[in-house]
């Protein structure tokens, strides 16, 4: 059995014909049949309207896709008249495909062979459809819970010295009324799943598929469900979590608490729950994973004559030795003045990056000595640069 038009007949163009070749014979022939320019002609219209309907599935890459690999293309669906192949060959009477064979479909999807966009799609479908081993119908499976994710605002000091806080996590937790069952033996409610409506939609590719809901078979309805969750098993929960980060914490750092994700389904475990850190940045300590970088001024002196001067730590001032003849952009380290990584037990270093600050002669005096200096110093401190980039 042919398909009623073949969409490339239609618009005389192969198989093989590019978008733009398609559109261009699309454009010629709806030009040639337009209602308009044939006034009164019913197979003129009728073939503008093919026109129409193959270049809207040939000019869509999808819909192309599909109309290629199983020679009709629907987006409501299969279509009750496909281009059949043997009927009642299906190995699930009681389902009416209109005598399209979705065996090849179902055997493909199963082997996960199926590798086109439509793939995951068609594989979820069939196994609803065929109930994947031995075609009982798909009942809901225990599902572990998903994990959480939070964001914690932190500054410098909570980083390195480890804090403790409250979280308000909003999570699934275990229904107390049926301890996670979903039923408690009596009464009806709506159905969650499908909201009572009795059907669900599930997409495949460009086709949607109304289904019977899985979890009700269609009723709306769930007896014996529990009243609380719905059939559930889990409700919706607002918990106060104390989170301790512990000293050294790192910007992104993640932390992980074990089994305060949402709860699982019907007595599956918890997922867990995440809390990743974000340091504040310091406006003078900035942390190089362990190790803390600060810059300070130096005097003129102090980098020429050698001098032992302050410089601020994490733990307060300490001593750093700056050595006679010391330039702009030496960097010194203090050994184990940075941070404490909580993990190995070691603290990180500090390092000590000195810029040299010049004097502002405003009097008299200072601008005699910085020129004595200068008479004592003739030297040419761009010397070693003209040696590198001229030759
Ligand atoms: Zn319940
Ligand atoms: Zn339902």
């Amino acid at each position: 059995m042919a398909p009623k038009h073949d969409y490339y007949d239609t618009l005389g163009v192969p198989r093989k014909a590019t978008a733009d070749e398609i559109r261009k014979s699309y454009r010629k022939l709806a030009r040639k049949h337009h209602p308009d320019l044939n006034p009164g002609d019913k197979s003129a219209e009728e073939r503008f309207k093919n026109v129409q309907e193959a270049y809207d599935i040939l000019s869509d890459p999808k819909k192309r896709q599909m109309y290629d690999q199983y020679g009709f293309y629907s987006e409501s669906g299969f279509p009750g008249a496909g281009p059949g192949g043997p009927a009642g060959q299906s190995p699930h009477p009681g389902m009416d495909f209109g005598g399209f064979d979705f065996s090849d479909f179902a055997a493909e999807a199963r082997q996960g062979a199926h590798k086109t966009e439509t793939g995951g799609g068609f594989r979820d479908i069939f196994s609803q459809f065929f109930g994947g081993k031995g075609g009982a119908a798909q009942q809901a499976e225990p599902e572990k819970g998903s994990d959480l994710e939070y964001v914690m605002d932190i500054d410098f000091w909570q980083a390195i010295q480890g804090t403790q806080t409250r979280l308000n996590i909003t999570r699934y937790e275990v229904c107390e009324t049926c301890h996670g069952s979903g039923s408690t033996g009596a009464g009806e409610v709506t159905c969650p799943q499908c909201k009572g409506t009795g059907n669900v939609t599930q997409m495949a590719g460009a086709m949607r598929f109304n289904l019977t809901c899985p979890r009700c078979g269609g009723s709306g309805r769930l007896r014996n469900a529990c009243p609380t969750c719905g059939g559930d098993g889990r409700v919706t929960r607002t918990e106060t979590v104390d989170v301790r980060i512990p000293p050294g914490a790192r910007n992104g750092s993640r932390l992980r608490v074990a089994g305060k994700g949402n709860a699982g389904t019907m007595g599956a475990p918890p997922g867990d729950l995440y809390i990743t850190t974000k340091v504040e940045e310091h406006p003078f300590y900035h942390r190089e994973g362990d190790d803390i970088e600060i810059k300070v001024p130096i005097a003129v002196w102090e980098a020429a004559l050698g001098s032992k001067i302050e410089v601020p730590t994490i733990d307060g001032r300490t001593q750093l030795k700056i050595p006679q003849g010391t330039h702009t952009g030496q960097r010194f380290r203090l050994r184990e003045k940075g941070v404490l990584n909580s993990r190995t037990n070691q603290r990180g270093d500090q390092i000590v990056e000195v810029a040299i600050q010049a004097p502002e002669p405003r009097d008299e005096r200072t601008r005699e000595i910085l020129k004595e200096l200068r008479a004592l110093h003739p030297e040419d401190p761009r010397q070693d640069i003209w040696s590198k980039v001229e030759h």
